[in-house]
């Protein structure tokens, strides 16, 4: 389930409900992502230091639950969501890929370190190298433009015709 909380119309929540569920559906599998929620609030950042941020909990029966925290994009008055929330959607697509990385069991994380795919890296947020260079980010970060040129493409493409 999906739930979006933001100043928003109800016409932009589809918008980007369609953005979340489409990218799930293509960077996990039906069987990982059972029992699992999505929550994206749209609000500023206290301190704005961040884009974007996402916490994952593992509430009773195993039930996942990703809270998705993003910046309100900069003032953008185009008619076209996909012009007005390209800032957000790369970082929603970033954030997604690390929802991603959790279902799919590749990042698990402990208080001071985080195992990716396999490998143990220490995590230290204060240090911008090891942040930036860290594998779960690098990838994420590989995703971010990708992942928005094909929801871009699946939106603006024209329903195929149905044979007659
Ligand atoms: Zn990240």
């Amino acid at each position: 389930m999906i739930r979006i909380y933001g100043e928003l119309s109800k016409q932009d929540k589809k918008f980007l409900n369609q953005a979340i569920v489409s990218t799930l559906d293509f960077l996990t599998t039906r069987r990982h992502r059972k029992n699992t929620d999505v929550v994206l609030i749209i609000k500023e950042f206290q301190d704005h230091k961040y884009l974007g941020e996402t916490t994952y909990e593992v509430l009773d029966g195993g039930h996942r639950k990703f809270t998705i925290h993003l910046a309100p994009s900069a003032r953008n008055i185009s008619k076209n969501p996909l012009i007005r929330y390209k800032k957000l959607l790369n970082t929603l697509f970033h954030e997604l890929v690390h929802v991603k990385q959790w279902l799919n069991g590749e990042l698990v994380q402990f208080q001071k370190s985080v195992r990716f795919k396999g490998e143990k890296y220490n995590f230290d947020p204060d240090d911008d190298l090891a942040y930036y260079g860290a594998p779960e980010e690098m990838e994420a970060r590989g995703y971010e433009q990708y992942l928005y040129a094909r929801f871009k493409k699946l939106v603006t493409q024209k329903p195929t015709e149905k044979p007659v």
